[in-house]
């Protein structure tokens, strides 16, 4: 069985006072939701405070980002070891953001600046079997850009990038991961992919993830849509068969709207 699942991706933003305060104010109006999977994804910095505010609740903490090797000489990475010990079930693998694919134009990064933020399908694919490993689910996030879409490429570009992401795990492994189908000319924009186009591209993203691990495998994963989710379209989208629930950026930032998207969903969707 799919358990659907919102998740709350805070990006950089919340110093700790703030983070407590919103993580305070989820569990009050979600915290006790049951069949959906409810995720908070703050800042590193946040990992552990928000913890604290969630112990006791239904709510789990999801990091942001990760890198692949246990320890060592990698200043500024964090490692799956380090993640879990701050209360870590969940990691957001391969966001765009994270592969410098911005939805909202960054007029000020050049190609050099841009290339910090440097996921390639490889990193990806070698940060989600990491994750798993150390046994945090991974969220592997894929999609097209505008200029991708619009040459016609939606499919190819995020059967590819799947494919990629799940290279070598075994069945099992894959049958522990969740996806999330995030176009990125949505993310942060204001502009949501239609819900039939969104389910229709999960519908790929399954038949990608079938292709790898074997016909059927993709019918218990888990796939969300992100971009541009909010209390005025969740219904809409949730409603669809393929769409197990939302990777949330900007509509995570506050508690009220957040939860009414958990809510929803729990009446649309949850058991
Ligand atoms: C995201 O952060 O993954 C996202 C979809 O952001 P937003 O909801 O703001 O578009």
């Amino acid at each position: 069985m799919r358990v659907p699942m919102m998740a709350g991706n805070w990006k950089m933003n919340c110093d700790l006072a703030e983070a407590e305060a919103l993580a305070r104010g989820v569990v009050e109006g979600a915290g006790s939701v049951e069949g959906v999977a409810v995720l908070l994804a703050p800042p590193f910095t946040a990992l552990e405070r928000v913890a604290s505010v969630i112990a006791g609740s239904n709510v789990k903490l999801a990091a942001q980002n990760v890198y692949w090797q246990e320890e060592g000489a990698y200043t500024g990475e964090i490692s799956v070891k380090m993640l879990a010990s701050c209360g870590c079930a969940y990691v957001i693998v391969g966001h765009s953001e994270r592969r410098g694919r911005f939805g909202v134009p960054e007029p000020d990064m050049t190609e050099d600046l841009l290339r910090v933020f440097g996921d390639t399908d490889a990193a990806v694919n070698t940060k989600a079997k990491a994750a798993l490993a150390g046994g945090l689910t991974p969220i592997i996030c894929v999609g097209e850009t505008l200029a991708e879409r619009e040459a016609d490429l939606t499919d190819a570009i995020v059967k590819d990038q799947v494919v990629a992401a799940l290279e070598g795990m075994t069945p099992e492994q894959i049958n522990g991961v969740v996806l999330a189908y995030e176009p990125v000319w949505a993310i942060g924009t204001g502009k949501t992919c239609e819900p039939p186009e969104a389910n229709r591209v999960i519908g790929v993203i399954r038949a990608a993830i079938d292709s790898v691990a074997g016909a059927g495998a993709a019918h218990d994963i888990t796939v969300l849509y992100g971009g541009s989710v909010k209390p005025d379209n969740v219904r809409a989208l949730v409603s669809q068969p393929e769409i197990d629930g939302g990777l949330v950026g900007g509509a995570s930032l506050k508690a009220g709207s957040f939860s009414e998207l958990v809510t929803v969903t729990k009446e649309v969707r949850g058991s």
